[in-house]
């Protein structure tokens, strides 16, 4: 059976042969539990988790004791989000993140919402980028955190981060972001970013699903927040529960591979990403969601004129595994957040195709991709003429 070309890299990646080597002798020979301390099979466990905390600590100039092991990134925007608001609920209640941010972000602030915190969701540009302006407006005495997302799993759009920072540091409000789609494909500094919480996951960039880690600054300023999982105190007491060390060992080794290898396949992906819609122009009609060249260099998100997007997808999928702008939720069908947000029309967020280049994708994959969407849309829109 021949595979369809997967182009969906923003969803979730393949493990690296080279992470799963390294993650192989954690499951087998040295199994050991990283909290026992009277033998060698705990402090081996512990050692590969220490060495793999200073790994990924140093890819983002943290410090090791900064960096606090989650089950990924949802997890990770729970603890951050939710921690601060319940450590810090005394200095204020208020809470600032932008319409753009994946659920895992957008849901928690719901959730303190309904538990009394105001929380305010600031539009973004038709191009996908935070306007500036109106966060300094934003922030009142009573703002406690902003949350704002590095890189857009949809659109790709890169927010500017450091200017972030800086806004927020002048007025001392905590600043995290959710940087799942971020981390390995561009560089991330906490102290450039003024960053006080950052969100990681390790699947985006080719390490296992089930592991990621959430960036707690330690000091100037030292973050308040309070523990989401209660139990063996594990993790400085912020989230209790055994490491999991082959996955940790993962993350670190696929964080340190990507970063590694950034600067070549950065230009390599942007190549193929560009060639990609050069490729797709005859078909006329088709619009670029998202900010041009401040996006994620593997991500061309675009919207097709006059074209049913669940037809696209299917006619797409025995060539191409993709994603189109629609959230399945469990009732219904609904047009992306993330493209009604940059002002798209509920016909033109669903007629949209999300392509997610990664490291296994050819320049072959490209063109044969870019061939079968123009045959699927052509004959698209020849035997359904306009519809929506
Ligand atoms: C994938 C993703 C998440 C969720 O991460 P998990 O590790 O799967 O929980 C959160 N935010 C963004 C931007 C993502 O792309």
């Amino acid at each position: 059976m021949h595979r369809s070309i997967y182009l969906d890299c923003h969803a979730t990646t393949p493990v690296d042969q080279r992470v799963l080597a390294a993650m192989l002798p954690y499951f087998t020979e040295q199994f050991g539990n990283p909290a026992s301390v009277g033998h060698l099979y705990g402090w081996e466990a512990e050692a590969a988790v220490q060495r793999s905390r200073e790994i990924l600590a140093a890819s983002i100039q943290a410090t090791p004791e900064e960096i606090i092991f989650t089950s990924g990134a949802t997890e990770a925007n729970n603890l951050a989000i939710k921690g601060v608001a319940e450590a810090n609920f005394s200095q204020g209640r208020h809470i600032v993140t932008l319409a753009t941010e994946h659920n895992a972000v957008l849901d928690p602030a719901r959730y303190l919402q309904s538990l009394g915190f105001e929380v305010t969701i600031l539009p973004v540009q038709p191009d996908g980028l935070i306007d500036l302006d109106l966060l300094e407006k934003a922030l009142r005495s009573d703002t406690i955190l902003v949350s704002i997302m590095a890189a857009n799993n949809e659109i790709g759009v890169l927010q500017p981060l450091e200017k972030i920072g800086a806004i927020c540091r002048q007025h001392q409000v905590l600043f995290h972001t959710d940087a799942a789609q971020a981390i390995g494909k561009i560089p991330l500094n906490v102290e450039a970013m003024h960053l006080d919480l950052m969100s990681l996951t390790g699947h985006k960039v080719y390490a296992p699903k089930g592991i990621g880690a959430l960036y707690v600054r330690r000091r100037n300023p030292r973050v308040q927040l309070a523990a989401q999982m209660h139990g063996g105190g594990h993790e400085r007491g912020l989230r209790s529960g055994t490491l999991y060390p082959p996955q940790i060992v993962g993350f670190a080794k696929a964080v340190e591979l990507a970063i590694a290898e950034m600067p070549a396949e950065s230009d390599r992906l942007r190549g193929l990403r560009d060639r990609l819609w050069q490729t797709l122009q005859p078909l006329g009609d088709i619009h670029l969601n998202g900010h041009p060249t401040q996006r994620l260099p593997g991500n061309l998100n675009l919207s097709i004129d006059g074209i049913n997007g669940q037809a696209l997808l299917l006619g797409l999928q025995p060539t191409i595994a993709l994603s189109s702008g629609s959230a399945c939720t469990s009732t219904k069908v609904a047009p992306s957040h993330v493209l009604k947000a940059i002002g798209r029309s509920d016909p033109l967020a669903y007629a949209s195709l999300r392509f997610g280049i990664g490291r296994f994708n050819t320049l072959e994959d490209i063109d044969r991709a870019a061939k079968a969407t123009l045959n699927t849309v052509q004959s698209l829109r020849e035997t359904h003429p306009r519809s929506p």
